[in-house]
């Protein structure tokens, strides 16, 4: 028995046209797409016109599992991105242990198995403990399913580790995913260095910071050959030393996330540095660096929306500015939230264009299952409601995690249906 979605519009990722067609799920597999399916013996779920898309892929986000559980599970975390619409989340190492060895990708993958609502994909760290000293064996931790090597959370400073971490990656193709940071340049600081961090006086985090660790990257790519992913793009500068690199033909990708697309530190000013949940690294930017980021996305430069879905506990939050955790959660409006921004509210960019930053090109990227919905291929699903809007209810999410600046915003384009390899992980 096959799984039939019913009178649904399947975007037509090429022409961005909305096609009314029926989709038969049979096994992982999407079996048939065509005009009218025949219902008998199959399982069937009406979907009344709504949007039939590829499921959304999001390469950044934190599960906390193992060691951080008040945090954020494996099953929650995963649970949270079944209802925004993933299919494929792949999760940041900077847990406790840190993932670093081929046991604890086996860990992730046979949780991930027994308790989770979509594909789990793990990183490996770059160096062990992410301490930064010592490499980690990145061909094990390939070869027992890492999808790239990252120290996320911190940068590697040591430029000679970082330069031996890329030779290694690049001779087993193994993306580097790097969070840019250069920790002389950040210190102490807690929000972005500039007018308000000033005004406010909290320390501030410099955009160099980001930038000029994203250059010496760029070029330890271009040395060894390794393909460098830059996570959570943020800064103006950053973004140009990305669009350079790939004029010069290099293997140099990008991620940027809702808040740094939507956000500024305007939000901290209003509110007089009193709210932690507008604290998040890297931090939010200046106008000019948002619109920076929206240009890159807009011009291709940018690759892919993360989320750098970060949960903590409400009692984190609550904390002073200075000395409350960096973060937001996201996995479960950052659809929503960007297609009311971006293509309802301001047409920067249309339906087809958000979709594959969101599914076809996370999948291009990292050379992964789905992105696209065809018939043979896997059946990773997600089916929204354009029309209906709500609000952004913290109290409503299955993560753990409550802390996000865009509680209360109104958005349409909720998931109503999520399927992760024929199974439906997500049903409004
Ligand atoms: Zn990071």
């Amino acid at each position: 028995m096959g799984l039939l979605l019913r009178g649904g519009r399947v975007l037509n990722l090429e022409n961005g046209e909305l096609e009314s067609r029926d989709v038969l799920v049979e096994g992982k597999k999407v079996a048939r797409i065509a005009s009218s399916i025949e219902a008998d013996a199959h399982e069937v779920v009406d979907l009344g016109g709504h949007v039939v898309l590829p499921g959304f892929i999001d390469m950044h986000v934190h599960l906390r599992q193992p060691g951080f559980e008040g945090k954020e599970t494996i099953e929650t975390g995963s649970k949270a991105a079944a209802r925004g619409g993933y299919t494929k989340v792949a999760c940041m190492p900077n847990t406790r242990p840190v993932l670093d060895t081929p046991e604890l990708m086996k860990y992730v993958y046979d949780v991930a198995q027994r308790e989770g609502s979509c594909s789990v994909l793990p990183y490996g760290s770059i160096s062990k403990g992410e301490l930064g000293e010592e490499l980690t064996d990145i061909a094990a931790l390939r070869a027992a399913g890492a999808v790239g090597i990252t120290d996320d959370g911190v940068g590697v400073q040591s430029s000679s580790l970082m330069r031996e971490a890329m030779r290694i990656a690049a001779s087993l193709d193994v993306p580097v995913v790097i969070h840019s940071e250069d920790e002389d340049l950040a210190k102490d600081g807690c929000m972005n260095e500039g007018v308000v961090s000033k005004r406010l006086g909290l320390p501030g985090i410099p955009g160099l910071a980001e930038s000029a660790m994203i250059a010496r990257d760029i070029l330890l790519a271009q040395e060894t050959g390794a393909h460098l992913h830059v996570c959570h793009i943020s800064d103006a500068w950053s973004v140009e030393l990305v669009r350079w690199a790939k004029s010069m033909g290099l293997r140099v990708t990008t991620e940027v996330t809702p808040h740094h697309l939507l956000l500024t530190e305007s939000i901290i000013d209003e509110t007089d540095g009193a709210d932690a949940n507008m604290k998040v690294n890297p931090p939010l930017r200046t106008e000019l660096d948002r619109q920076a980021c929206l240009k890159g996305l807009l011009d291709g430069t940018i690759d892919m929306i993360a989320t750098d879905h970060a949960p903590h506990m409400e009692e984190e939050k609550k904390r002073p500015f200075r000395t409350a955790p960096f973060g937001f959660v996201g996995l479960e409006f950052a659809f929503p939230v960007l297609y009311t921004e971006l293509v309802e509210k301001s047409s920067a960019l249309s339906l087809h264009e958000l979709v594959k930053k969101f599914a076809t090109n996370p999948a291009d990227v990292f050379k992964l299952s789905g992105g696209r919905i065809v018939e043979g291929e896997v059946a990773d699903i997600t089916v929204v409601d354009l029309e209906s809007e709500r609000a952004i209810n913290p109290d409503e999410f299955f993560s753990k995690g409550r802390n996000t600046p865009f509680a209360g915003q109104k958005a349409k384009g909720w998931t109503v249906l999520t399927v992760n390899e024929g199974r439906i992980t997500y049903k409004a």
